[in-house]
């Protein structure tokens, strides 16, 4: 695109921008950025696997977030549709909408974003640049062997059903800055870095491959998810409430908040996985490989029985999911 008229009160242009923060050099692509295009060599047998996330200021994130964990958070995402796939990151690139060229705030961006590129082995290959409200767009390449991606539609009646991690911090502290819920002192600071800093399940979901039946990351909150794996696998799942693994900040919340946290969370960034009941022993050798720690949180079932919540495993007494909506404690307060 033509560049100029981007920056306001800064010496800073559209290609000063780009050299001075977002070209770092790469080793592992064949070529970076700088040309029309990067260039990168997928190892023999592997097949290319390809994501983008694109986060809105106001919408994705607060313009009260650190620029440094926004850096973060935005690769983030994006690593944890790969880990999802069971893909092994190889390099990204990044559109950014900026309102202005500020050093203040992009040196930290960068700083955030190459960190945990820098931490999975990834590299910055190219992007673009724009004016305009703020928003970044990441789009990740990995590589995964050729028909061994991990997929939402592999999931069987019979298999368990798991969880990494806890599930609904990121939630808690949306509402803490809402001020629907108390937070006291630490549990909001730990909370807030469940939200604004979430670490992509990488390493867990390549030691998944071979193991796992399907798999999705928790990005729109644990119920919405779901559905996603038991549409494209056809079938159906039941849910243990009391099972679902949780930090304990928000173990000490009221039980209603607790449950739309976990349920209806969203910006989790947890894996969400099948495997067959036969298996177990080798999830959990994959989670102790990875160290993640990983939870069993239901079974699937046959496509007829739908989605169940139970409040804990043999229960007779689902939950009622139709007042789903009407149960939502924040939307109702
Ligand atoms: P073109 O007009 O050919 O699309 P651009 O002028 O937009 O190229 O970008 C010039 C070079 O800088 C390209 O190699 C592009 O990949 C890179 N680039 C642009 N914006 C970014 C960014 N935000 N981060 C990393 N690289 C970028
Ligand atoms: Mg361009």
């Amino acid at each position: 695109m033509p560049g100029g008229g981007h920056n306001r009160g800064m010496a800073l242009g559209e290609f000063d921008l780009i050299e001075t923060f977002f070209r770092p050099p790469v080793r592992r692509a064949v070529l970076g950025g700088g040309d029309d295009c990067a260039l990168l060599q997928p190892a023999a047998g592997m097949q290319l696997a390809v994501s983008t996330d694109m986060l809105v200021e106001g919408r994705h994130f607060l313009s009260t977030v650190a620029p440094e964990h926004l850096g973060h958070k935005a690769l983030a995402v994006n690593l944890s549709d790969l880990a999802a796939c069971g893909a092994e990151p190889m390099a990204f690139t990044l559109a950014l909408c900026l309102p202005r060229a500020e050093a203040a705030f992009l040196a930290p961006l960068a700083r955030g974003m190459l960190a945990l590129a820098e931490q999975h082995g990834i590299e910055l290959v190219g992007g673009d640049t724009t004016a305009g409200p703020l928003a970044l767009s990441i789009t990740v390449l990995g590589q995964v062997p050729a028909g061994q991606a991990l997929l939402r539609s592999g999931a069987s009646p019979g298999d368990e059903l798991w969880v990494s991690g806890t599930l609904g911090d990121a939630r808690l502290a949306l509402e803490g800055f809402r001020g629907t819920v108390c937070l006291p002192g630490d549990a909001f600071t730990q909370v807030r870095r469940a939200m604004e800093c979430p670490e992509p399940r990488v390493a867990l979901g390549q030691a998944l491959r071979g193991v796992a039946s399907a798999a999705i990351d928790l990005s729109d909150g644990l119920l919405g998810d779901l559905r996603h794996v038991l549409a494209r696998s056809g079938v159906g799942a039941t849910l243990w409430l009391d099972a679902l693994p949780r930090s304990a900040w928000l173990a000490a919340q009221p039980a209603a908040v607790q449950q739309q946290c976990l349920l209806g969370g969203g910006d989790d960034y947890e894996l969400l996985f099948t495997a067959p009941a036969a298996a177990s022993a080798a999830v959990q050798a994959a989670a102790a490989r990875a160290g993640t720690p990983v939870t069993r949180i239901g079974a699937i079932t046959p496509a007829a029985q739908g989605l169940q919540v139970l409040p804990q495993a043999g229960s007779d007494a689902p939950l009622d999911l139709s007042g789903w909506a009407g149960f939502d404690h924040f939307r109702s307060a």
